[in-house]
């Protein structure tokens, strides 16, 4: 934040729009794009933002490549800790908090037969779908 924090010497309020290239713990590089400003306020100096980015992840139900997006909305007053460190590092730290615990390719992602591993979604599988034990017995009585 140094950067910034010299600028607040001669204005008030230093706004910002930033593309950044993080590590989000994916596989590889993510894209983001955060937009906010730093300002003094009193004796405070508050930093503002809020971020998108695009995490390459993989899908968690059929294990296909997927893009999971992530926004943040952050506004805290610096500290000892938050100064010493980069912009990009603090919204790389939020977006990782944000992430979400699941990702998945799509709402109706069917994921793979637990059976034969087929992905559900583009290929289909001829597998009897396993029934529960307790409705079988009832099955034979119909
Ligand atoms: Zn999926
Ligand atoms: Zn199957």
């Amino acid at each position: 934040m140094k950067k910034f924090l010299n600028a607040l010497q001669q204005v008030d309020r230093v706004d910002f729009d930033q593309l950044l290239e993080l590590d989000l713990g994916g596989d590889t590089v993510d894209k983001a794009e955060i937009r906010g400003n730093v300002r003094k306020v009193d004796q405070e100096i508050i930093l503002e933002f809020e971020g998108d980015a695009l995490q390459n992840a993989t899908c968690d139900r059929c294990l296909e490549p997927c893009q999971c997006e992530i926004h943040i909305d952050y506004c805290e007053q610096l500290d000892q800790e938050t100064m010493g460190m980069s912009l990009a590092e603090i919204a790389r730290q939020e977006f990782v908090l944000e992430r979400p615990g699941q990702i998945i390719c799509s709402e109706d992602c069917l994921g793979l037969c637990i059976q034969c591993g087929a992905n559900l979604n583009t290929e289909g599988c001829t597998c009897d779908k396993p029934v529960d034990p307790r409705l079988e017995k009832l099955l034979t009585l119909i």
